[in-house]
Order: C-alpha cells, then sequence, then structure tokens
C-alpha cells in the first residue's frame, strides 16, 4: 500500500529541509526522486544522500519561478525518466515585515515562489499524470494558511492560496485520477525558520510554550506523511489540507 517502487517524484526544494525529509521518506519507498532547487552543492549532496537510501535520483537546476524553467524541468524528468507521478511544490521563502514595510517587489517574490509555482509545476505535470491514468501533487501550505502572522502578510496570503488552489486542482483533476493534498507543517527547525528563532525575540519560547510536543519539529517528522499522500494508502483523499504541527493548531 505504501511501496512506490518504479515511481518518479519531483521535489521542488528537496536539497535542504523540509523537502530533503519529504525526498528521503519517498527515497526510501522506493521512487526515484528528482531534485529541484537552485544550489547545485545542496543539490549534489542531497542527491548522494537519497541514493545512499536507494533511490536513483538526480537533481535538476531551476528557479520555480521561472515558467520556462519548470516546463524544462517536467519535460526533462519525463526525458529520462518516462514518466511523472508525484509533485512536492515544496520550495518555498519569506520575507519578515510587517506591511507596512513590504515594498510591491517582495510581496510579488513570495506570491511567486510560493504560490504561483506550485501552479506552475502543477499545469506542466498534469498532462503526464492524465497520461498515465493518475497522479499524487502535494503542495506545502503552512499554520499561516491557518492563522495570521503580523511580519508575514505576504507569506501568509501565499500560504493560504496554496491550500485553495489545492482545493481548485484536486476537484478539477478527481477524475483524472490525480489526488491533490496540502500538507501544513507546524514550526520546524530548517534554515527557513533559524534566523527567526534567533533574532524575533521571544519567538521560540511562544512556539514551546504553544506546542503539546514542547519541541519544534524536525524534517524526519515530514518523510510519512509524504510517502502517505504520495502512495496508493491516500487514494480517497483529495483536497485536504493535513497540520503536520504536534497539535500547535489544535490548541485554543
Ligand atoms: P528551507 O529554507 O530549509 O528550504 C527551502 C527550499 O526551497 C530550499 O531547498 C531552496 O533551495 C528551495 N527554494 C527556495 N526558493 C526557490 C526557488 N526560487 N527556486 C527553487 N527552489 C527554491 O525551508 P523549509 O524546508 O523550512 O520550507 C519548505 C517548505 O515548507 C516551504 O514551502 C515553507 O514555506 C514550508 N513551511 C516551513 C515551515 C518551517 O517551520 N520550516 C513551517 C511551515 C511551512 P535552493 O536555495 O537551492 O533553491
Amino acid at each position: 500500500m505504501f511501496d512506490l517502487t518504479g515511481r518518479v517524484a519531483i521535489v521542488t526544494g528537496g536539497n535542504g529541509g523540509i523537502g530533503l525529509g519529504m525526498a528521503r521518506g519517498l527515497a526510501r519507498a522506493g521512487a526515484r526522486v528528482v531534485v529541484a532547487a537552485r544550489n547545485e552543492a545542496k543539490s549534489r549532496a542531497a542527491v548522494e544522500a537519497l541514493r545512499a537510501l536507494g533511490s536513483d535520483a538526480f537533481a535538476l537546476q531551476v528557479d520555480v519561478t521561472d515558467e520556462a524553467a519548470i516546463d524544462a524541468l517536467v519535460a526533462e524528468t519525463n526525458l529520462r525518466c518516462g514518466r511523472l507521478d508525484i509533485l512536492i511544490n515544496n520550495a518555498g521563502m519569506n520575507i519578515r515585515k510587517p506591511a507596512h514595510e513590504l515594498a510591491l517587489a517582495e510581496w510579488h517574490k513570495v506570491l511567486e515562489t510560493n504560490l504561483t509555482s506550485a501552479f506552475i509545476c502543477a499545469r506542466a505535470a498534469y498532462p503526464h499524470m492524465k497520461r498515465a491514468g493518475g497522479g499524487k501533487i502535494i503542495n506545502l501550505g503552512s499554520m499561516m494558511s491557518l492563522f495570521g502572522a503580523a511580519f508575514a502578510p505576504a507569506y501568509g496570503a501565499s500560504k493560504g492560496g496554496v491550500v485553495q488552489l489545492t482545493k481548485s486542482l484536486a476537484v478539477a483533476w478527481a477524475a483524472d485520477n490525480i489526488q491533490v493534498n496540502a500538507v501544513l507543517p507546524g514550526w520546524v527547525d530548517t534554515e527557513l525558520t533559524r534566523e527567526a528563532r534567533r533574532t524575533v525575540a521571544g519567538l521560540n519560547e511562544r512556539i514551546l510554550a504553544r506546542s503539546p510536543t514542547g519541541k519544534w519539529g524536525s524534517i524526519d517528522d515530514f518523510e510519512g506523511i509524504a510517502v502517505f499522500l504520495a502512495s496508493p494508502a491516500s487514494q480517497f483523499i483529495t483536497g485536504a489540507a493535513i497540520p503536520v504541527d504536534g497539535g500547535y493548531s489544535s490548541l485554543a
């Protein structure tokens, strides 16, 4: 039920953080993983780690805000692997500023990286999945898909949009046997949050106090959900937004 042998997966931002955690899960379950990110050195290291887990992984350098590069990524994957079964839209970034200090260019950058990229990647993957008789798309939302954050208006808008995009694609493509779901991580120790943890006064304490588990998430916590949502085990689940947050969003 959880076997991904023979399946091909693109993981955007799969060279570090949560993307790497998810890629490791897929690799362990037997998938061939394509790491799609910008930093070649990080991608090389990720591919090595995935190969050590038995995946015939490789990396393609891509900026997810570049439409032509995304089309090329999907075409190249199909050329080299002959198929595309799983797409994880994980690449993301944040610019931490209150709305009154955020430049329009910064707003666009966050929206393009976190939300528009998921649309472009899913659109590029769709014909391949449809032709193969099905597929799995997993989009990364956030606690900011649910809650507001005074210091991250563009990030929150992008992650709210990711959930609504997920639902729209899920209903549109259900008849093609393509399941589209979102994962909403809680606070996870990665490069994305490390700086905020260091520089935002009281953030670490607030997160620990609110988290029922009393700890930050680790990228290992995302292996299982990736395998579940990429495998036949989740065949009747589509359009869902699943918190993977140690109970953070359940606490009143
Ligand atoms: P990291 O900063 O650790 O990793 C982000 C990844 O995205 C990197 O691998 C980076 O690779 C890639 N990336 C960023 N911009 C681009 C781009 N323009 N083109 C291609 N790749 C890009 O972040 P996390 O692992 O923490 O975050 C992963 C996802 O999870 C994001 O969508 C984030 O919003 C979400 N999330 C994270 C949370 C957390 O607490 N960490 C909480 C909630 C959601 P490279 O630089 O090589 O391109």
